[in-house]
């Protein structure tokens, strides 16, 4: 067989011999210039309407969307430069490798890069107060604590990192108020998700309501509230029912188990009946009181706040171990813990 064009024998390409078919054909274009847009407030990279989070998917995705094959051509290899962050006008190299039955070829290409600052889509709907759910904190009967507001935005905010492919997750305003906070969130989606993980976490009920507050092509578009209440009860609560003192040992969703502190039996009482319990809001653990003398039946222990000798009926439960042990002292009382 003879190429087309000079009519050297051997293996032909396209009716070409090597030499003259990467001669001849373009196996790859891209466009003379490339803009890229960059967000000047999240940094976030656009090309056509896709959005990337970081600038090597971005230029990644701007010079994918421009390049031109022959279509001779299958699975190139694009060997990408590393990318400037500067804004000034820039050339950038590329090598592409491809493979058509037993020759590669590398094609070099390059285009000049051109960057433009705006605010994207979602900055400025942060800018301008865009929210879709409301998730309120509150406490059931008591205020939330500053070390699970602490929490719950901690959590939030780690969710959010985790779901940066969902670019509606963001808080737009955090405000403190009587007894909890509200967080105005960017995504009803998201928001319905992460107060089911709250909950999971940090225990408690949610109440979903919803309120009509526009349309959109002629349907009632619906803000979303979100109310986490969290339980009345907490782990390491010490609570009454008026006849027996309880250590909170831990809480779930539907239920807090209960350490009855003079029998050491323990209970499982169901959220609705957490209203029964009182906070014993100054009861003290102290993990090392002097045990000053024992026998099988009783302990006597110095009160770590009074320094009195107090006896205490041992819980079946107790082994003695060492010279101290773990007690709780609520108003005047003691109890082993
Ligand atoms: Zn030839
Ligand atoms: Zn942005």
């Amino acid at each position: 067989m003879y190429c087309l064009k000079c009519g050297a024998k051997g293996n032909l390409y396209s009716n070409l011999c090597e030499d003259c078919f990467r001669k001849e054909r373009e196996f790859a274009r891209i466009p003379n210039h490339l803009t890229r847009m960059v967000c000047t407030e999240c940094g976030d990279y656009r090309t056509g309407s896709t959005h990337w989070v970081n600038k090597f998917d971005g230029m990644q995705s701007l010079i994918e969307s421009n390049l031109e094959f022959d279509p001779i051509v299958t699975d190139p290899l694009i060997d990408y430069p590393e990318f400037p962050d500067e804004s000034n006008e820039q050339t950038i190299e590329l090598n592409i490798i491809i493979f058509i039955d037993d020759i590669e070829i590398d094609v070099p290409l390059n285009f000049r890069l051109r960057t433009k600052y705006h605010v994207c889509d979602i900055c400025s709907r942060k800018r301008g107060g865009y929210f879709e759910a409301i998730i309120q904190i509150r406490g059931d009967d008591r205020p939330v604590t500053p070390k699970e507001q602490e929490g719950v935005l901690a959590y939030l905010l780690k969710k959010i990192e985790e779901h940066s492919s969902d670019r509606m997750a963001f808080i737009t305003k955090e405000t403190v108020v009587k007894g909890g906070t509200d967080y105005h969130m960017g995504s009803t989606k998201f928001s319905k998700a992460v107060v089911r993980e709250l909950q999971h976490r940090f225990g408690g009920k949610i109440t979903e309501t919803a309120s009509i507050f526009g349309q959109k092509d002629g349907k009632d578009v619906y803000r979303h509230t979100f109310l986490l209440r969290l339980a009345k009860l907490r782990q390491g609560d010490v609570v009454s029912d008026g006849k027996h003192m309880y250590l909170v040992s831990s809480i779930s969703k539907r239920f807090a188990y209960l350490k009855d502190l003079t029998t050491w039996r323990k209970i499982k009482v169901r959220y609705e009946h957490f209203k029964k319990y009182r906070v014993k809001a100054d009861a003290k653990l102290h993990e090392q009181a002097v045990i000053i003398h024992s026998t099988e039946k009783e302990i006597q222990i110095l009160h770590p706040e009074t320094m009195k000798a107090v006896s205490i009926r041992l819980p079946d439960e107790f082994v003695r171990d060492g010279e101290e042990t773990a007690v709780v002292s609520v108003d005047d009382e003691l109890f082993l813990a």
